[in-house]
């Protein structure tokens, strides 16, 4: 397994023939498979490695940090990838939409990934789930104070709430999620209610909120679950601990639908000339082994049942999650996004 920057664009068509593509035979061998990834190496290394030595088979990933929609777009079927691997059902289904993907369907996929996790219709897998969650102030926050998305909303939380830009992939899910529960206006007044309960302007990342929380700009923010373990254990950045232990993780909504939860998951390429290896190597990664391998490496949690926590995601404790078909949540993402121009949530 090996990583490049850039994946040699050696691979090319040898002839196109009407819609038929014909590649080089001796590139498209059997014993590869072409991963485009927007998951990061550090993560990645273990799992690929465990994948190689389980089939032989070599992976060649191209880490994308931006522009996989485009770059797949621009190479249309030439394209050297046979998967791709991103985080949010946003990513999975814009791809979707750009008619870049294919579906395929596997007993194993099937039996490792709960339906409400992966695309009807086989587009799509997810492989890794996190919580959208709220992070109080241990301090500021009285315990039962703030039990729910709808409470980020409320006026009693005037200038207390933090968030990242309401138009970044994981909040857009975020909103499309209420959408599906409670409808466009439900939704629509949400978003207003938090923008009005803002402490800033949306801006920074998931872990800038919680620091904003530790700073004492803000009392609760919203943030991904895997994120409270890596700052919890950030040796880089020791200051991010203290971020970390200045709050405490809220499942939202526990005495209704659930917390709002969202996937990092991986999709065959309509381009994939190496389709077999790139459906077995979503079925490794959807298996025990790469399952406790994601849990333990980036503190998420695995989608196939029966498969252990970290023990740091286990002390969060247990939650209740939004059992929505992600696939119904991607489909109001656009509702979700206009909304969001409605209110002008980020101005
Ligand atoms: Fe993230």
């Amino acid at each position: 397994m090996k990583f490049k920057s850039v994946l040699t664009r050696g691979i090319v068509c040898s002839a196109v023939l009407g819609a038929a593509v014909v590649s080089s035979p001796a590139l498209a061998a059997d014993g590869e498979v072409n991963l485009y990834s927007s998951r990061q190496p550090f993560l990645m290394k273990p799992l690929l490695e465990a994948y190689t030595q389980e089939t032989g088979v070599k992976v060649n990933m191209v880490y994308l940090t931006k522009g996989m929609l485009e770059r797949l777009k621009s190479e249309g079927l030439n394209s050297p990838a046979d998967l791709i691997l991103v985080s949010d059902i946003g990513n999975l289904h814009n791809h979707e939409k750009a008619g870049l993907l294919q579906p395929v369907s596997s007993a194993t996929l099937s039996a490792n990934i709960p339906p409400q996790y992966r695309d009807p219709d086989g587009n799509w897998f997810g492989l890794t789930m996190r919580a959208r969650v709220i992070y109080a102030s241990k301090t500021r926050v009285k315990p039962g104070e703030v039990s729910s998305y709808e409470d980020l909303a409320d006026p009693k939380m005037k200038g207390r709430v933090c968030i990242r830009s309401g138009k970044h992939v994981y909040n857009v899910s975020l909103l499309a999620s209420i959408v599906v529960a409670k409808g466009a206006a439900a939704a629509e007044a949400w978003a207003r209610g938090v923008k009005a309960n803002l402490a800033r302007k949306p801006q920074g990342n998931d872990r800038a909120q919680v620091k904003a929380v530790y700073e004492g700009e803000c009392d609760v923010a919203v943030g991904n679950t895997y994120y409270m373990g890596k700052m919890a254990t950030n040796e880089k950045d020791p200051v991010q601990k203290d971020w970390a232990s200045s709050v405490r993780i809220i499942f939202p909504n526990q005495n209704d639908r659930g917390a709002h939860v969202n996937i990092s998951g991986a999709a065959i390429t309509r381009s994939a000339r190496n389709k077999a290896n790139a459906i077995k190597l979503i079925e490794f990664l959807s298996g025990d082994r790469a399952q406790r391998i994601y849990a333990e490496t980036n503190f998420e949690y695995p989608v196939k049942a029966g498969v252990p926590l970290s023990p740091l995601v286990a002390s969060w404790g247990e939650f209740k999650p939004d059992t929505a078909y992600l696939s119904k949540i991607a489909n109001q993402r656009n509702t979700a996004t206009k909304l969001l121009d409605q209110v002008a949530f980020n101005k």
